[in-house]
């Protein structure tokens, strides 16, 4: 019998609960799934930071914990955790991602803001929106999620330009840099900069006052990734000079944000809830099964994280 604890909150189980059961029936493993964080008998742990459990020590039997999100800043360094931790990769979830991205994409690539603005009885038609093939769009990251809009973006022939740790060969239509080399040269051609880095050390305020200035003056930041990516003083003042035009953001150091953050007051800066995507029951529990199946096989797991590179 495989001990399963689903750790995370109740508003998760009431969200996960039937839909991981069914799932974990469809499969042949014989199981007992609980909601016990005291049931020291666990072998696999899926797990959200929220339930409160932060001592993995006392779990002799553990095979490896299964986050149930896809950002895992806040589990990687938790040091009691000494076997595999997968994240979550999840095809709901990257799907909700592109479909967000490549509307704030084509938002303000359309101007649709000055259009929403101009509704003022003057007929202006002199100026066309460009095309998306003369649009430079560059994600930072190029992982489950960056790679997913990058490629969607492409497919609406936007040029895209993609940065990641280590280099990619072969992408199709996305022009590529890596290290901390590329990063400059990535962020030249960002009239569109997307933010899908994990938060790491490495990454921590990688938006700062001096890469600010490396990005063509006027554009537009779009920041799903982590709000720590950015360091919020040096990019009110961008936009205060207008070297930005506008950032959309929906992760924030803080969260909520609090009320009287100025981001909130700026009609430059687009405020989302958190709401970019988000872990889809019937796909991730097909993710958590799946797991499952191949520790209990013997097999190496999906989206094992590199605890040493922090994602
Ligand atoms: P992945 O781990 O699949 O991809 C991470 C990417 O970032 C990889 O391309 C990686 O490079 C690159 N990267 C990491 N560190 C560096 C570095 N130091 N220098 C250059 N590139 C780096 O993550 P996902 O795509 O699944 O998710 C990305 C993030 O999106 C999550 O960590 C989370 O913070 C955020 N997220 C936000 C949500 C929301 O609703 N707002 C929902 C879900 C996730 P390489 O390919 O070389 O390893």
């Amino acid at each position: 019998m495989t001990i399963i604890l689903f750790a995370a909150s109740a508003k998760d189980w009431k969200k996960y609960g039937e839909v991981l059961k069914k799932t974990l029936d469809t499969s042949d493993l014989d199981y007992e799934l609980t909601t016990d964080i005291n049931n020291i008998d666990a072998e696999y742990i899926v797990y959200a930071p929220s339930c409160g459990l932060t001592d993995f020590s006392r779990f002799k039997s553990l095979k490896a914990v299964l986050s149930l999100w896809a950002g895992i800043e806040n589990i990687t360094g938790n040091q009691t955790i000494k076997v595999p931790l997968c994240r979550m990769v999840d095809i709901g979830l990257t799907q909700g991602m592109v479909e967000w991205v490549t509307g704030h994409v084509l938002r303000h690539h359309l101007d649709l803001d000055g259009y929403l603005k101009m509704q003022d009885g003057l007929w202006q038609s002199q100026k066309y929106p460009p095309l998306a093939s003369d649009r430079n769009v560059t994600i930072l990251g190029l992982g489950a999620l960056g790679l997913a809009c990058a490629n969607t973006l492409t497919n609406l022939n936007f040029k895209v330009h993609g940065w990641s740790r280590a280099k990619k060969n072969n992408l199709k239509n996305i022009d590529t840099y890596f290290g901390t080399k590329g990063l400059s040269e990535a962020l030249s051609y960002a009239e569109i900069l997307v933010l899908l880095l994990p938060l790491t050390d490495e990454t921590a305020n990688i938006i700062n006052s001096s890469t600010l200035k490396t990005i063509p003056p006027g554009s537009v930041i779009i920041n799903p990734g982590r709000g720590h990516l950015i360091d919020d003083s040096a990019l009110l003042e961008s936009i205060e000079t207008g070297q930005i035009h506008h950032a959309t953001l929906d992760v924030f150091r803080e969260e909520p944000l609090p009320k009287t953050h100025p981001y909130w007051n700026n009609p430059k800066v687009t405020v989302t809830p958190h709401i970019a995507s988000v872990t889809r029951a019937d796909t991730s529990c097909k993710v958590i099964t799946e797991n499952i199946i191949r520790g209990e096989a013997g097999q190496s797991f999906l989206y094992q994280v590199d605890r040493v590179k922090g994602y």
